[in-house]
């Protein structure tokens, strides 16, 4: 069995900094973090939603040179377990690259995608400073706290490429969270800083929230750089990416 794919993007500048690549989105969550801006995303859905591979495939072929790499993301992709190894090993196949864009709680599957080769590069969100009360409150579930730092332990472990990002959210946040999860993350780490903004979240109490204001983030970014290898800003109107250090 193969990973369902329920969305596809075929060609972004910005999941994958530095390629093109055509992403996919996978439904389904563990979570239910109030500020998700993929609520269609969560549910399950019916076999005949899913994208076909084979025309994906097609295309992608179509633009061979052009798209290096694909981007899987959802939802959360790692709940599709041996399915998602699957879906790696087809797109493996055809000659292109993989970004996982996860949770980092099920680091299981993590595990073996890393041991079987077949991601060459993750994003793993850190939703909060890796306490309970805290992480349930982003995450929006009571999270396998002992999984999340596993799969960050795992993935500050390994040889590829790999990027931690927060979305910062006001009054969820604040600049002591912040560098918690960046001590935690460590010198070799590189970590992202997102701008929260209202506007289709899942909680529509999020929605009422104000976006985060650049110079917030920007002194977040600053004191995480005491501890990481960089630490980037992301979504400040004006900037694409902003880099600190
Ligand atoms: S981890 Fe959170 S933000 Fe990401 S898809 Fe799941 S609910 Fe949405």
């Amino acid at each position: 069995m193969i990973a369902p794919v329920r969305g596809l993007l075929e060609s972004s500048l910005i999941e994958w900094e530095g390629r093109i690549s055509a992403v996919f989105f996978l439904p389904t969550c563990n979570f239910r973090c109030p500020n998700c801006h993929a609520p269609h995303l969560l549910a399950p859905v019916a076999e005949d939603d899913h994208i076909p591979l084979e025309p994906v495939r097609k295309l992608l072929k179509s633009r061979e040179g052009w798209i290096d790499g694909v981007v899987i993301s959802g939802g959360e992709p790692t709940v599709h377990g041996e399915a998602l190894i699957a879906l790696c090993r087809e797109i493996k196949g055809w000659g292109l690259e993989v970004r996982l864009s996860t949770n980092g709680s099920r680091p299981e599957t993590l595990g073996r995608l890393l041991a079987e080769d077949l991601i060459a590069s993750v994003a793993m969100d850190v939703k909060h400073r890796l306490r309970a009360y805290e992480y349930s409150l982003a995450a929006g579930v009571a999270a396998d706290m002992e999984a999340v730092q596993s799969g960050i332990e795992m993935l500050k472990s390994s040889c590829i490429e790999v990027e931690f990002r927060t979305t910062v959210v006001p009054g969820l946040h604040d600049p002591e969270d912040i560098e918690s999860i960046a001590k935690t993350l460590g010198p070799k780490a590189d970590y992202v800083l997102q701008a929260f903004r209202p506007g289709n979240c899942l909680s529509a109490e999020m929605n009422k929230r104000a976006a985060t204001l650049p110079e917030t983030l920007q002194a977040m970014a600053e004191r995480a750089n005491a501890h990481v290898a960089r630490c980037r800003v992301r979504g400040v109107a004006g900037c694409a990416c902003r880099e600190f250090k």
